[in-house]
């Protein structure tokens, strides 16, 4: 008989390995931010259209490549990263079967630019379906732009298999999200159709949480941390009246890398037994370092799953640090700055009555070594420091004073302090206008309005540009009635709308219904809400680089911030501080207004001289 096996050309073999490395565009963003990582980049530009389906590109200012890697980097099994099977037991990079780029460009059309650190002339080179179409001298930054245009060109059964833009987009920021979460000293930002999404500057992992999932995440987020020589943990739990129905918010990190484990998601969850309702699932964004040769991360092409040594330590280890954690936060609840103020007793309750989410742990259970405590303290960051007097004796002069001149309204604080929260002593409230705390160098004033403008603002427009659609449903549909060019205005921004929470059921010459609102607004604000938001339409200049999203959000902000001369409680002031200082941008309004002001101590010193 004849033979009638043969060795399968080059492009095909990459046709077929990129069906296992590139499901869909988001697999592209993976691979191109991962090799921009391994590149020793700080900054990473993210660059997208239509959903990826027609760009994915990615800018790094890392080493880059030479002429002859430039080429070589797109052949299968290229790789910089190992040159021996042993090296495979000791990966520090993400990368490491080299057939990313080969994948990619066996099924799109690939421009390459790239240029080595202090060289004065870079390479560019054009590849389409594994097709070297040109090779170029050009000068270009330091670092690497890897741009993939038209995946799946020459697979049309695959293109036709993606799904719509908005689930494909979803996916590319759930790639977004890990990566950036696995680095956050690494600056990242993401652009989709000339949008800006993220603009994520170096910053601790609190923070890097707080600006993917927004503010509201601050007050939710216990700290947890554990060394020991086989598994360090770092990072938070969500406090379990927090928990999700659904898992979108867990990740494990594996020395920088996000991984999916059901056997160490089940120790997460083992530790929140009794406190999670049915059907609950806990947050969770937990760091993990481990000697990169206890681990196998070879067992999947797409590198998400892995393979420990040691699994039940792991999973004890896990189990007990967080049922620690989780001990620790429920025996402080008075000094948790973060809490919730919707949790909280309304005044006119007896605060012994109070009873904070029981955690039936021991809480003073350290299975590991005696200093966690102050382990975990150390881990706090350092805008968090900013906020001090939580626990100080001086507090109660402090107290003294807010009530003798500041107006601090009695009754409340009678209520108080008969519960002895200690954090009624941390705020006050000026003029029933201004927010004043203490910071480490002397006293912070806040202006309500401006910083609950500015919460709001950054919240809603997270809502409008990322996020799923939260509504909630009207017993009965709103009927609200403008002029024929109002209308017109709000048809208009209609998909925005949507995005933001607002259900529309019918729209005629000059009235609208409505039957969802977005959550957190309520229906009586609604009249307002739109007025406010069709002059600000009207009045805004008309510029390219007008945004209707952020121009809603804007208005949304406006109408429901906070006013002044609006009594605050305690509870109320913490919140607008935290989350006011969980913010991108909390010095000025949306409109550019000064938020707070500062009084430092050489100030005060100065005026009693
Ligand atoms: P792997 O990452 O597994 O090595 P890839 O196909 O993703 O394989 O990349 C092949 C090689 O190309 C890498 O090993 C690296 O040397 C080089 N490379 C890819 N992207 C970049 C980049 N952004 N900057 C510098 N070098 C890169
Ligand atoms: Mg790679």
């Amino acid at each position: 008989m004849e033979n009638i096996i043969q060795l399968l050309p080059d492009h095909v073999a990459n046709q077929i390995a990129a069906g296992e490395v590139v499901q869909r565009p988001a697999s592209v963003v993976k691979e191109l931010l991962e090799n921009a990582i391994d590149a020793g980049a700080s900054q990473i530009k993210l660059i997208i259209r239509n959903s990826g389906k027609t760009l994915v590109q990615v800018i790094d200012n890392g080493m880059g490549m030479g002429a002859s890697d430039a080429r070589l980097c797109f052949e299968r099994h290229a790789t910089s990263k190992i040159t021996n099977a042993e090296d495979l037991f000791c990966l520090n990079t993400k990368g490491f079967r080299g057939e990313a780029l080969a994948s990619i460009a066996a099924i799109a059309h690939v421009e390459l630019k790239t240029k080595l650190r202090g060289e004065s002339l870079g390479t560019a080179v054009k590849i389409e379906g594994s097709k070297l179409k040109s090779e170029d001298v050009v000068s270009t930054s330091e670092g690497t732009s890897v741009a993939v245009k038209n995946l799946f060109f020459n697979i049309p059964a695959r293109r036709n298999f993606l799904k719509s833009d908005p689930v494909e987009l979803r996916h590319i920021m759930d790639e977004f999200h890990r990566v950036a979460m696995a680095h956050p000293q690494i600056n990242f930002s993401m652009h989709h159709n000339d949008n800006d999404l993220f603009d994520l500057r170096s910053e601790p992992f609190r923070q890097r949480i707080i600006h993917i999932f927004g503010a509201k995440m601050n007050e939710k987020l216990v700290p947890v941390q554990e060394d020991t020589e086989l598994l360090k943990i770092s990072g938070f739990v969500g406090k379990p009246e927090f928990a999700k129905k659904s898992r979108g918010e867990q990740f494990f990190f594996v020395n920088h890398r996000f991984i999916k484990s059901s056997y160490l998601n089940h120790a997460i969850s083992s530790a929140f037994e009794g406190l999670l309702l049915p059907n609950k699932y806990p947050s969770y964004f937990l760091n993990l370092e481990v000697d990169p040769k206890s681990i196998d991360i070879n067992i999947h092409p797409t590198k998400t799953e892995i393979k420990f040594d040691d699994e039940p330590t792991l999973y004890a280890l896990l189990r007990a640090a967080v049922k620690h954690s989780l001990g620790q936060f429920s025996i402080a609840p008075a000094l948790d700055f973060e809490r919730d103020p919707s949790m909280d007793t309304p005044y006119d309750q007896d605060m012994n009555k109070v009873s904070l989410p029981k955690v039936e742990v021991d809480s003073s259970f350290n299975p590991f070594r005696t200093q966690s405590k102050a382990a975990a303290k150390s881990n706090v960051s350092d805008w968090e420091g900013l906020y001090v007097g939580l626990e100080s004796k001086s507090n109660s002069d402090f107290n003294s004073i807010s009530e003798a001149q500041f107006e601090s309204d009695a009754l409340q604080s009678s209520i108080f302090e008969k519960a002895s929260i200690k954090s009624t002593q941390s705020t006050f409230q000026l003029q029933n206008k201004y927010i004043v705390g203490t910071i480490k160098s002397g006293l912070v004033v806040i202006d309500q309005n401006r910083a609950h403008e500015r919460i709001l603002y950054e919240d809603y427009l997270q809502q409008i540009t990322l996020k799923e659609p939260v509504s909630q449903q009207l017993l009965f549909p709103l009927r609200l009635e403008f002029s024929t060019q109002e209308l017109a205005v709000v048809k208009n921004i209609e998909p925005q709308l949507v995005q933001a929470g607002f259900k529309f059921s019918a729209f005629d010459s000059e009235t609208f219904e409505l039957t969802a609102l977005p959550v957190g607004v309520q229906d009586t604000f609604i009249s307002k809400i739109f007025d406010q938001l069709i002059s600000d339409v009207q009045n805004e200049v008309p510029d390219f680089n007008f945004s209707q999203s952020d121009l809603l959000a804007k208005s949304i902000a406006k109408s429901l911030a906070t006013k002044n001369g609006k009594k605050l409680s305690i509870q109320e002031q913490e919140f607008i501080i935290n989350a006011l200082f969980a913010c991108k941008e909390p010095t000025v309004t949306p409109h550019n207004k000064t938020i707070f002001i500062t009084l430092d101590g050489s100030y005060l010193d100065s005026k009693f001289n």
